[in-house]
């Protein structure tokens, strides 16, 4: 069976323009991949989205994309796309040794985490170190914890993790920050919180069974090693576009984000769109991943009546 329009990613983006083209009638098929409902799933109080002036739980937030979404006909899978073929029409998507058809599809993967590339980071990750405190904060009950970064992730992390931990400590890179000042402030202000500023984490100590005794920090000034003493560490150092699938297949740039047509979700093959994170450098906010989604939807429901 062929399709109208298939959604790959299920965050504010694909969300969205699942909403605006069931409503058109399309009947699309959204494939939620690894992280169902995407990073808004692994936040807390969301308490920037118009429309929630008390805030809102970032899942309790998807689980409503859905079923709105759901509500107008758009059919969801909890599967992970492994195979695009996006060289001819019928566009042709692989999802658990399926194939699916369709002559539009929505591009709305998202990003995910970085990590520093340390070899230990990789050991140990699960075992004391994370890259999201909303999934593992609990496990730091009275411990002393580490967030690596300066941007409003960092901030946010440092401060949802004073619920659990014992002492906090931001570790940035330079002097100045990225994060707003708002959340800078209000992490600033917490006492369990305390900043470690022209420092690089170098390596992270510990074992699979123990989790994090300490990390080597340099102060990148002076060149100086020490040790700190810690039980966990957190990175909060940005993210990377989800577009393995589609590398070689779609104009990416430099970063490996998905280039659109400027004010269109077009990429460069045509009936192909995407929105959201996937293909946003600058803006990254729920609210604009769903205003793009609908752009997507509204783009691929004019380009199917062409
Ligand atoms: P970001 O703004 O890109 O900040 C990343 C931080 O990590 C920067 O301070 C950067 O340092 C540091 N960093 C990057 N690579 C590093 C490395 N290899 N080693 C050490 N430090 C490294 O990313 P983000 O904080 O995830 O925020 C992304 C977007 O989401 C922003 O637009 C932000 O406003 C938004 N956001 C909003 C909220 C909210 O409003 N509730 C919460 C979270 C995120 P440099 O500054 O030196 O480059």
């Amino acid at each position: 069976m062929k399709h109208k329009v298939i959604i790959i990613g299920s965050g504010p983006a694909g969300l969205t323009a699942a909403i605006y083209s069931a409503r058109a009638n399309l009947k699309p098929l959204v494939f939620e991949g690894s992280q169902p409902g995407g990073q808004l799933t692994i936040t807390t109080d969301v308490e920037n989205y118009p429309g929630f002036p008390n805030g809102i739980m970032g899942p309790e937030m998807m689980d409503d994309f859905r079923k709105q979404a759901q509500k107008f006909g758009a059919e969801c899978l909890f599967q992970t796309v492994d195979k695009v073929d996006l060289t001819k029409q019928p566009f042709t998507v692989w999802a658990n040794k399926e194939k699916y058809f369709s002559d539009t599809i929505i591009i709305s993967t998202g990003a995910s985490a970085k990590l520093l590339g340390l070899e230990s980071e990789k050991k140990l990750m699960g075992n004391g170190v994370s890259a999201c405190a909303t999934c593992d904060g609990f496990f730091f009950k009275d411990k002393k914890v580490v967030v690596v970064g300066g941007g409003d992730s960092a901030m946010e992390e440092a401060t949802f993790l004073t619920k659990f931990a014992s002492e906090v400590v931001i570790i940035h890179r330079r002097e100045e920050f990225r994060a707003s000042k708002i959340m800078l402030q209000r992490a600033m202000e917490n006492s369990k919180i305390s900043i470690k500023y022209n420092t690089i984490v170098k390596d992270i100590l510990g074992t699979e069974k123990n989790g994090v005794e300490f990390i080597e920090i340099e102060n990148v000034l002076t060149n100086g090693i020490s040790q700190l003493k810690c039980d966990g560490v957190f990175m909060a150092i940005g993210h990377t576009p989800n577009t393995k699938l589609f590398n070689g297949k779609l104009n990416l740039d430099s970063k490996g984000y998905i280039i659109t047509k400027p004010g269109s979700s077009y990429t460069n093959i045509e009936g192909v769109f995407a929105c959201g994170d996937v293909q946003d450098s600058i803006y990254k906010q729920a609210v604009t991943a769903a205003g793009s989604g609908c752009m997507a939807a509204i783009d691929a429901e004019r380009w199917l009546e062409t």
